[in-house]
């Protein structure tokens, strides 16, 4: 953001308006993280702000402060088209094209509302007022936090906002471990545990949320791990068949992904679930080092993301999906060799 936008911000928010959030579809740690602390920021400001979710998430992330406030696009659908027609600013967060959002995206499209984008993702759309794309920070949160800062509001930080914010920022950089994770990161991290974010407690409503069937599905996921040493990737399928068989809830499968690359030489982990409701084989791409999954994803899966971490869907079958995939991976002998 430069000068020019922060001015052009202070301006918009000097006066009250109608103020819709929105994060990323099946929204993580750091979509919904950033937007309650940007909600609690403006609403502490005397604006009025609501946050709508495009669909649901999963329970270990609904304890954060606010959450209540969210309303759910599928669930709560009259609530939020209204706040939609209202709007009069609208901010985006955590994401970086309006396909992104699934059924809120005609709503979007059609606002009169200005926009305002926070987002770390590659290549931004351009529908914004002010785009505030940085692909080289850890997470929306730590933008959200600079955010604040650019309208010199640090002193507004409280101990919720403190909460939300560090919640993304760890989630997104794998609690501090990616590349992403810069000296910048640990000082805006140090500085919401100052404003009161109680680091101990999130990790372990983040991390410590294990289910005896999800230990289930952890170990059938392990046992169905596909290793190409040849091509330095490991892939993980889950059937819904198996997903079935361990109860699977939303956000019970978050992290699997990671296990292929803490195999020594492994620079390229995979897992495809199948998801016979939306027809469809979510996928989830991982990397280690230069390979780019954004590209990966965006060239072959109708997905994107960051170079190390991306997403993606196909719309055949679970065994024609890994077929596919691992077919393309001649294609990246050189890429993927040591
Ligand atoms: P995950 O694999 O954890 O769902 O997502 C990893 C990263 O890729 C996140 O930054 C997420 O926003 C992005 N991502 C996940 N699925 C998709 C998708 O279908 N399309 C695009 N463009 N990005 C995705
Ligand atoms: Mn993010």
């Amino acid at each position: 953001m430069n000068l020019e936008d922060i001015k052009t911000i202070k301006k918009l928010l000097s006066v009250l308006q109608k103020i819709v959030i929105v994060p990323h579809k099946n929204p993580d740690g750091d979509a919904l993280g950033s937007t309650l602390a940007l909600w609690h920021y403006l609403r502490n400001s005397g604006q009025k702000a609501t946050i709508i979710a495009p669909n649901d998430y999963p329970k270990f992330l609904k304890w954060m402060p606010g959450n209540e406030h969210i309303l759910n696009f599928e669930k709560e659908n009259r609530q939020a088209k209204n706040a939609i027609a209202e709007a009069t600013l609208i901010f985006t967060l955590d994401f970086n094209h309006l396909g992104r959002i699934g059924q809120l995206q005609p709503l979007l499209e059609e606002s009169t509302a200005k926009f305002i984008m926070i987002d770390h993702h590659q290549a931004p759309a351009d529908y914004a007022e002010i785009t505030y794309s940085d692909v080289t920070m850890s997470s929306t949160c730590e933008m959200v936090y600079n955010f604040i800062e650019y309208l010199d509001d640090t002193d507004k930080i409280t101990p919720e906002i403190a909460n939300c914010l560090y919640t993304g920022i760890m989630t997104d950089t794998g609690s501090f471990k990616f590349s992403s994770t810069t000296s910048r990161t640990h000082q805006v991290v140090a500085k919401l545990i100052d404003k009161g974010a109680n680091n101990t407690n999130i990790h372990n409503k983040i991390y410590d949320t294990n289910s005896p069937s999800r230990l289930h599905l952890l170990g059938c996921a392990l046992k169905n791990l596909v290793i190409l040493a040849d091509y330095r990737t490991a892939y993980i399928t889950l059937s819904q068949e198996e997903l079935d068989a361990c109860d699977y809830k939303k956000g019970d499968a978050e992290g699997f992904v990671n296990y292929g690359l803490t195999l020594e030489g492994i620079c390229f982990a995979v897992i495809f679930i199948e998801n016979k409701e939306e027809g469809i084989i979510k996928i989830s791409f991982r990397s280690e080092g230069d390979f780019s999954v954004n590209e990966f994803a965006r060239t072959h899966f109708h997905g994107g993301g960051h170079t190390n971490a991306a997403g993606g869907r196909s719309d055949v079958s679970l065994e024609k999906t890994a077929e596919h995939f691992v077919s393309l991976l001649k294609e990246y002998k050189d890429q993927l060799s040591a």
